[in-house]
């Protein structure tokens, strides 16, 4: 389906900084909306209801499921995630930005309800520094951590299907390049288009 909105769609192994980054764009840019999935993982700490994730039961999971209520879902480390479709068509199609924090299953099936969207893989820049910032982040235990640095060898192996990389090291460079990959899209022809309608009106470019 095609929507005036622009679509990104940011993946990353657990602990490369997705979060943080997308946090910190939107300090800068609230033109970006973030979507908040729905999980069946327990909060941690500081979460809340509806802030970070929309924390569901298994059997409320499952009657999203049946509803097809889902834009994706997937199984991550034992847990299931969902983006549900509600608010984010509705937002796309009045010309809004969309941003979701998704893993490679789920980019990789929104990618098949959407062509047009821009997939970003955030990329820690070593083994040893991915699990140092999983043990610094302090929110999960050592079993958690030991799993989601396995699954991170399956998911970073999928960062060739994706369209751009951005190399987490340096927290300022990487957020620098979020930006410029958004800032990229609004660019494009259709998008001034839109957004500056009055400038292509004036210089009589119907
Ligand atoms: P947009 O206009 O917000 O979409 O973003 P731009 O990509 O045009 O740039 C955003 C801001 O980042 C500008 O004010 C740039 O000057 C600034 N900037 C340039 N280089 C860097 C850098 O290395 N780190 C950071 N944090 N900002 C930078
Ligand atoms: P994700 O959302 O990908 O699981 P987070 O955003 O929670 O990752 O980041 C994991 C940890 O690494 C956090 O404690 C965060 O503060 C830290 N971190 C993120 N980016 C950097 C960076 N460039 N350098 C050092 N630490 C970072
Ligand atoms: P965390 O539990 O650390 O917040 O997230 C674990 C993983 O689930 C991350 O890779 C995150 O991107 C992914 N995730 C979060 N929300 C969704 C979602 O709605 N759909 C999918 N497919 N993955 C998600």
């Amino acid at each position: 389906m095609q929507h005036p909105g622009n679509l990104f769609v940011v993946a990353a192994p657990s602990g490369a900084g997705k979060s943080s980054l997308v946090k910190a764009l939107r300090s800068f840019d609230a033109r970006v909306y973030p979507s908040v999935s729905h999980t069946t993982r327990a909060p941690r700490g500081q979460e809340k209801h509806g802030r970070e994730y929309f924390f569901a039961s298994e059997q409320e999971f499952d009657a999203m499921v049946a509803n097809s209520a889902f834009i994706e879902w997937a199984n991550v480390h034992g847990k299931r995630y969902g983006t549900s479709k509600k608010g984010i068509q509705d937002r796309l199609s009045t010309g809004e930005d969309v941003l979701l924090e998704i893993d490679y299953q789920g980019a990789l099936q929104v990618r098949e309800s959407f062509p047009q969207a821009v997939l970003i893989f955030v990329l820690p820049p070593s083994w040893d520094e991915l699990r140092a910032r999983l043990e610094n982040r302090g929110e999960d235990a050592p079993d958690v951590i030991a799993l989601r640095m396995k699954n991170a060898e399956v998911e970073m192996a999928q960062v060739g299907k994706f369209d751009f990389v951005i190399i987490n090291e340096l927290f300022e460079s990487a957020l620098f390049d979020l930006k410029a990959i958004i800032h990229a899209q609004r660019l494009k022809y259709v998008s001034q288009r839109r957004l500056r309608a009055d400038v292509f009106e004036s210089l009589n470019l119907s």
